[in-house]
């Protein structure tokens, strides 16, 4: 990497950004978008020239849209760099170890909520266009960055995301991109994957998402005189019936490039199956029942159904005039919210309501096999000479899913080398590390100046 940035400065910068305590909620008219302008008076004041070279749009209510035009010499198509402005809520104070909005920097870490997801790209993204801009780097290509305020609460409410308005407004423009890159997978240690080398992970789709509710009607009544066979019972049948009837394990191209690219990496700890996934088609009804036997394999083989909630009656002594389960479900490629629905009507008898509460289908899947692919593992592979790259998808929504219509080649690529543990995404004591940050910006500089020069 050519050039290193200051950790400290990094951190400093993000530990302004955390300070603003940026939470999003499904209902905009809940949400404090003061806390938000504020967020982009410090921005302006922290990156001067990315603020007086590109342009600034804002996108919905707080939607941020940068665009540096380049020199348009190189005939390349625009890549575009996202994150996500807002944060889920902080939880419990009491159980930070340093308060959730003050940015504190300590131990090695930048402390708050939003430190890591994804202010952290944010802010990476932002080091990077402004050292560009300060050595009078001139890119031959067009750079977007697309900064939307309600990722977190927006799956499966398309019409509200700000990322869909931009992507659209994009789309409406007729801006196509050679890639997308957005929060998610990247370079890092494999040990979550079950291999001990540094894996690339490039996600290239992810899985969809719907809460259906099953519901039964009874006359209800008192609880003294129940009779037989209630809302209750007809209910508990469905759960059966649902756990009963599974979708089936099938396999999809990235799943299969996935596993049989990592299986030769897995056979220390795994050997049995590390040999048979070496040729998943071949060995299929052999990895079937193995698959069944593991929930982290199994979600990356089908469509999978959780009951998460049950509702019966208020009251102790009083018999349910209604009874219902929300079952949430994650659609692998090639479900659809039509296909699912289908499935419970199928295996679920008559009598039983089955209503979608919210849902989005899965995302399409980008391209894997390609040049600016290559490029991003040639960046990696300059960080870890050892690592191995893979496609991947995640369970996990992310604004990216909007992007599909502006190029072949979206992904979540996180700029981040992760060496240290930093964690707390969602949950208290969510940290940055401030070495790791540092290494973000330097991805994005070297990403911008290889791909101009190819
Ligand atoms: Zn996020």
């Amino acid at each position: 990497m050519a050039h290193k940035f200051d950790p400290e400065i990094c951190a400093k910068h993000l530990s302004g950004v955390v300070q603003f305590p940026t939470v999003s909620d499904h209902d905009e008219a809940n949400m404090d978008f003061d806390v938000f302008f504020g967020m982009h008076r410090y921005l302006e004041e922290t990156y001067p020239l990315v603020h007086k070279h590109l342009k600034k749009e804002v996108v919905g209510t707080a939607g941020l849209l940068y665009h540096w035009q380049g020199t348009g010499e190189s005939g390349k198509l625009p890549l575009m760099f996202m994150a996500h402005q807002d944060v889920v809520p902080e939880g419990d104070h009491s159980k930070w170890k340093y308060p959730p909005y003050a940015g504190t920097i300590a131990e090695g870490y930048i402390w708050g909520r939003g430190a890591s997801d994804c202010k952290s790209h944010l802010i990476a993204q932002m080091e990077a266009v402004e050292y560009l801009l300060s050595i009078g780097y001139q890119p031959s290509f067009d750079i977007y960055l697309a900064y939307g305020y309600n990722e977190e609460v927006g799956s499966g409410k398309g019409e509200a995301s700000c990322a869909q308005m931009i992507s659209r407004l994009l789309e409406s423009r007729g801006v196509r991109f050679e890639g997308i890159l957005d929060e998610g997978g990247g370079l890092r240690a494999g040990k979550n994957v079950g291999v001990d080398v540094p894996v690339c992970m490039v996600i290239v789709a992810e899985k969809g998402y719907a809460d259906y509710e099953i519901s039964r009607k009874d006359p209800g009544g008192h609880s003294s005189k129940p009779g037989k066979e209630g809302a209750m019972y007809h209910i508990a049948k469905a759960i059966m019936d649902i756990e009963e009837n599974p979708f089936p394990y099938r396999i999809t191209e990235t799943v299969k490039t996935r596993y049989e690219t990592l299986a030769p990496y897995m056979k220390e700890k795994k050997p049995e199956l590390a040999e048979l996934m070496t040729d998943i088609e071949g060995n299929w009804d052999k990895l079937v029942p193995m698959i069944d036997a593991d929930r982290d394999l199994a979600s990356m083989f089908h469509t999978t159904m959780a009951i998460t909630m049950a509702s019966g009656s208020m009251q102790a002594n009083i018999l349910p005039e209604k009874a219902s389960i929300v079952v949430n479900c994650r659609l692998l490629e090639g479900d659809t919210l039509e296909t699912v629905e289908q499935h419970f009507k199928n295996i679920l008898p008559e009598g039983l309501e089955v209503k979608l509460l919210q849902g989005n289908n899965p995302s399409p899947v980008s391209e894997y096999k390609c040049a600016f692919k290559d490029l991003l593992v040639e960046i990696s592979g300059d960080r870890e000479a050892e690592m191995i790259a893979i496609p991947d998808i995640t369970v996990g929504g992310t604004d990216a899913k909007f992007m599909y219509n502006l190029s072949d080649h979206v992904y979540r690529f996180s700029s981040f080398y992760k060496r240290s543990n930093a964690g707390g995404v969602h949950s208290v004591n969510e940290t940055m590390g401030v070495e790791d940050l540092a290494s973000g910006p330097e991805f994005y500089v070297e990403l911008v100046k290889r791909y101009g020069e190819r």
